[in-house]
């Protein structure tokens, strides 16, 4: 059975590129895509996805509403999310543990090291 990860970006060209990524884990992956926050609430509470990659600058609900949202339904509180963000600025980490996300990269993507994080909290389980 390939591990269900969820994408959530709402720029096209961030979801190719995080899926390029993915895809070179040699993990057996089936990924989902979410380009707002409600949309990401919703798959996650259809499909149960094992793992959720967060932008956290989306337009209708950012990524500390929807991670929030997340954490507060039991359906999805328990699934690990994993924030992906450029605003690599102080204080953008707490903020982002502090709205449920369980850990954080930044933008520009280092492959190697989303691939371990994929890898570590898919392993989790
Ligand atoms: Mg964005």
């Amino acid at each position: 059975m390939p591990n269900l990860i969820l994408v959530a970006d709402d720029n096209p060209d961030n979801i190719l590129l995080l899926k390029r990524v993915l895809r070179r884990t040699g993990l057996e992956l089936e990924i989902l895509e979410a380009n707002s926050g409600r949309d990401t609430i919703r798959l996650a509470i259809d499909r149960l996805p094992e793992l959720i990659l967060l932008d956290m600058k989306m337009p209708d609900m950012d990524g500390y509403q929807t991670a929030a949202a997340l954490r507060g339904d039991e359906t999805t509180e328990n699934i690990p999310i994993v924030a992906v963000t450029a605003q690599a600025m102080l204080g953008d980490r707490e903020k982002a543990i502090e709205a449920g996300c369980s850990e954080y990269v930044t933008k520009p993507i280092d492959a190697a090291l989303l691939t371990e994080t994929v890898k570590r909290y898919l392993a989790k389980k």
